[in-house]
């Protein structure tokens, strides 16, 4: 389908690209780049592509399709090293979590004939690096593209059959409407977990609690969410920085609500609250975005 992809930074987004690419043979050739001879070396032993260089230049030069992986604060260094090399034609994407932020930086950078399609495969795991990668990550995921209006349609429909034949369902949207949407289901439960963990670990040294013995409790799942990537979350808050706070303020409104009715004894206002948000997690797998096992298929 495509004749080199250049895949700049090699994690658990970039690795799992580059492993489902080769498994149904959508490059002919895979150019990998990252910033670390480390990471570049791990991702040679791995097999994942057939060129590594730690030069993003030469990564690009000749790729009909470009994805950016690396977190979103490093776009702007990235930029200024591949944008002089990228082949007029080309398509040029990314897989960053904040898109408004993103272009803002991307575009300046974007020589004329090359199609800027931003994307974020709304699929991960709290684990980061090359070895962290899997083929299936991205299967039954929403994949959303945010390229402006103007960008050529057959290069929008090149982009979509490539995350297609990766197994996601393809949506395309405004930017600013995925950054709102993703604040609200992704980037403000993180900060949430961040929160909520950090609070607990200080609690833990004041009370002498035992927090891990018992954290079966319901801590633990918010742990696995606050093990996320600590540069990829902080470069998220910082980039999404509107849309986060906005959506906060209202978090804090609601969380002010069912604060009053445990302190006025108002148990209908709590048994109606999560009566809904039940129904919210059966929609969820209804939609089969999660599984049905009970405590997430654990062992126990
Ligand atoms: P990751 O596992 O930490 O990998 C990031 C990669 O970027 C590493 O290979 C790192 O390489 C490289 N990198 C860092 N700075 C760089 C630079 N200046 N130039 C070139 N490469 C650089 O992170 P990830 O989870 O794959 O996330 C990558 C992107 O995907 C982020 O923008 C994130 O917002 C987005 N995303 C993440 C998830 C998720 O759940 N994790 C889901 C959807 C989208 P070195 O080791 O060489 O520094």
């Amino acid at each position: 389908m495509f004749q080199k992809l250049a895949l700049i930074g090699i994690g658990l987004i970039g690795s799992s690209i580059a492993r489902a690419t080769k498994l149904k043979g959508l490059a002919k050739t895979i150019a990998i780049s990252t910033r670390k001879a480390a990471t570049l070396e791990e991702a040679r032993e791995l097999g994942l592509g057939d060129i590594y260089t730690l030069d993003a230049a030469e990564a690009v030069k000749d790729a009909d399709l470009v994805i950016i992986c690396a977190p979103v604060g490093a776009y702007t260094e990235v930029m200024k090293q591949i944008g002089p090399a990228l082949l007029p034609g080309a398509i040029l994407s990314d897989v960053g979590s904040v898109k408004v932020h993103v272009i803002k930086v991307m575009q300046p950078y974007v020589p004329e004939g090359v199609h800027l399609i931003p994307g974020h495969p709304i699929a991960g795991t709290e684990h980061s690096g090359p070895k962290a990668g899997f083929p299936e990550l991205f299967e039954g995921r929403w994949c959303v593209l945010t390229p402006d209006p103007s960008v050529d349609r057959i290069a929008v429909d090149r982009l979509i059959s490539f995350w297609g034949a990766l197994g996601s369902k393809v949506e395309v949207m405004d930017a600013a409407h995925h950054d709102l949407t993703l604040a609200i289901t992704s980037h403000v439960p993180h900060l949430i977990a961040y929160n909520i963990v950090g609070t607990v670990d200080d609690l833990e040294a004041a009370t002498q609690s035992e927090v891990i013995k018992f954290s079966a409790s319901g801590f633990r799942d918010f742990t696995r969410i606050a093990a996320s990537d600590p540069v990829m979350w902080r470069d998220v808050f910082l980039a999404n920085k509107d849309a986060v706070l906005a959506t906060l303020q209202r978090f804090n409104e609601d969380l002010t609500v069912l604060q009053q009715a445990i302190r006025r004894g108002d148990g209908a206002r709590l048994e109606d609250w999560f009566t809904r948000t039940r129904a919210i997690r059966r929609s969820i797998i209804a939609e089969g975005q999660d599984d049905a096992a009970p405590d997430f298929g654990r062992k126990h």
